[in-house]
């Protein structure tokens, strides 16, 4: 389903942190959503006590959807949409519709 997987380079092309890149640190299949690291970053509240944490507000990632976000290439040097392929030994990989470059070595 989702052509996302954790550690690939993506692009922000919506909402607030559009043009910014990062690296996915989770997918939620579920919910068609991804965690990408430090970007869109919410503030929560913590209280003090509980975990040791003197409390205050903490930046923290919140997901986002995947049409949020697209693959990175660097060889293109921008987000570009993915293909997939089946290789010799049956494994899929994504690539790079602009380049052909493999996403999946
Ligand atoms: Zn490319």
């Amino acid at each position: 389903m989702l052509q996302l997987k954790k550690d690939d380079k993506v692009m922000v092309i919506g909402g607030k942190d559009k043009g910014k890149s990062g690296k996915i640190k989770r997918v939620i299949h579920a919910k068609e959503r991804v965690v990408v690291e430090k970007l869109n970053l919410v503030k929560k509240h913590t209280k003090p006590g509980m975990d040791q944490t003197q409390g205050g507000i903490i930046e923290k990632e919140a997901s986002i959807h995947r049409s949020n976000v697209m693959l990175f290439c660097d060889k293109c040097d921008k987000p570009v949409r993915c293909g997939v392929r089946k290789m010799g030994d049956n494994r899929t990989v994504r690539y790079c519709k602009q380049c052909e470059e493999l996403f999946d070595k």
